[in-house]
């Protein structure tokens, strides 16, 4: 065998880059080869992308309250950084896995491209429920995670973000970790801190208003006025409670919320702020008395003009995708819809905004907020919110008109605006040695 033709090193039995690995690399794999007909001369550096650049796996041992020693696994993979430093959240949650680490890091890779931002993709996370460890705890295991990867993370390297199960309290225990291992405070190593800390006004809302924003843009498309608008949200954390917040405020009317704990449906509108303090202050919506109870498999039924999935990857499956009565999907998660259900989607006429477009607002303001960092210059939040509509408004134009183009769906335009500006990169940089 040729050296070329050696295999991936294995994990289990499996090679982790394995074609036939499981989702959701697989459905990033998929989704990259969707691309491959439109890359002309630049398809010669495709598999690129279908490689890592570099994945990192840390052991995390704790010392437990009770005395015991309890270890837990960590990632942090950079997918690419052809364009700039990595940039991706860290997920506390007890179904993280490579894979899924690696399909989360390729996405950003195309996100951060897709929109303009001068980032490569790179993403973290625990293998750990972040709900069963007491404060001291989590505190523990976050800084020894930051100590592990601090070999590979930095504000000119990689700069981690919140994600599932983390927060900006875990971030503010990032940057004093990562600053006192290099005995000097970098406010820029991560963003979606604390504001006391060099962290952006605005960052927490960003996801949730960039969401509402593509929204309204497809509406518009879709003639769908939003007062009065019918709207489905899963999940209702920082991406979905705020989305769900903002198209209240502009007129919508939420009928169903769901996270981990219920599937909540109420035709006459939900009330969202009472919803959201109801979730604070029970740990979940459970027992929300401002709307009925309904079936998971009904709630992906619910006739509306936007269906916005904001929790986890793989929801919408090809199952799930013949029963949907939305107009549009607006994808606050990263990966919730597969490429098989994508196609289903499409052949019934749903018009699928993609998570690399859609939840983009967060990361387009970690980057504001890593600017303000590097120039120690701090701008308002209508400054913020503003320059963030305009970003988000050009991207999904350009997506917009690509797809209008080619005739492709708008995943496929994203994706090829962002691989074209990708491998450009990788092009231009050669091969080294
Ligand atoms: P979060 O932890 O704040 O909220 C997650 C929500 O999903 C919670 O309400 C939780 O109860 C719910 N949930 C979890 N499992 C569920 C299940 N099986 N069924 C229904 N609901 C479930 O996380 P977040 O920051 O809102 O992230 C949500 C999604 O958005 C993720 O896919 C994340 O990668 C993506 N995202 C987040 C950001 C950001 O800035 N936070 C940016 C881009 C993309």
């Amino acid at each position: 065998m040729s050296q070329s033709r050696i295999p991936p090193a294995s994990l289990g039995g499996l090679s982790y880059l394995d074609p036939a690995a499981p989702e959701p690399w697989a459905s990033f794999i998929e989704q990259i080869e969707r691309v491959r007909p439109h890359l002309g001369p630049l398809e010669r550096w495709i598999e690129t992308l279908k490689h890592p650049k570099r994945t990192l796996i840390v052991d995390i041992p704790i010392e437990r309250d009770d005395g015991t020693i309890a270890h837990f696994e960590g990632y942090r993979v950079q997918h690419n950084l052809s364009r700039g430093p990595g940039k991706g959240g860290i997920r506390y949650h007890p179904a993280v896995t490579l894979n899924e680490v690696m399909a989360l890091a390729g996405w950003m890779t195309v996100k951060n491209a897709a929109i303009g931002l001068p980032f490569g993709g790179a993403k973290g996370g625990i293998r750990v429920d972040p709900a069963t460890l007491s404060s001291g705890e989590l505190e523990r295991v976050t800084r020894r995670f930051t100590s592990e990867i601090g070999i590979i993370i930095g504000p000119d390297r990689d700069i981690p973000a919140p994600d599932v199960g983390t927060n900006a309290k875990i971030m503010a225990m990032m940057m004093d970790t990562f600053s006192m291992n290099r005995g000097g405070t970098a406010t820029g190593v991560v963003t979606g801190k604390p504001v006391a800390l060099g962290g952006s006004l605005g960052r927490q809302e960003a996801t949730g208003r960039g969401v509402y924003f593509c929204a309204r843009e497809a509406g518009k498309r879709q003639h769908i006025a939003m007062e009065g608008a019918r709207i489905v949200v899963q999940g209702f954390g920082n991406v979905g409670g705020i989305a769900a917040r903002l198209f209240r405020a502009a007129g919508a009317r939420v009928i169903a919320i769901a996270d981990h704990t219920a599937t909540l449906v109420n035709e006459s509108g939900i009330d969202i702020p009472a919803a959201q303090a109801w979730a604070a202050e029970h740990a979940g919506l459970a027992g929300f008395p401002g709307a009925a109870p309904i079936d998971i498999e009904d709630f992906w039924q619910l006739e509306c003009d936007y269906l916005v999935p904001a929790a986890l990857e793989g929801q919408i499956t090809p199952e799930r995708a013949t029963g949907v009565r939305a107009r549009v999907v607006v994808e606050g998660a990263n990966g919730p819809t597969t490429p098989a259900a994508d196609d289903v989607l499409r052949s019934r006429g749903v018009l699928v905004v993609p998570d690399v477009l859609a939840n983009a607002g967060g990361v387009t303001v970690s980057y504001f907020e890593w600017v303000q960092d590097f120039s120690s210059f701090f701008w308002t939040e209508d400054e913020i919110n503003a320059r963030l509509e305009r970003i988000m408004v050009n991207a999904f134009d350009a997506i917009w008109q690509v797809a209008q183009e080619k005739q492709v769906p708008l995943r496929t335009a994203a994706f090829i605006i962002a691989c074209h500006r990708v491998l450009e990169a990788r092009a231009e940089r050669g091969l080294y040695p």
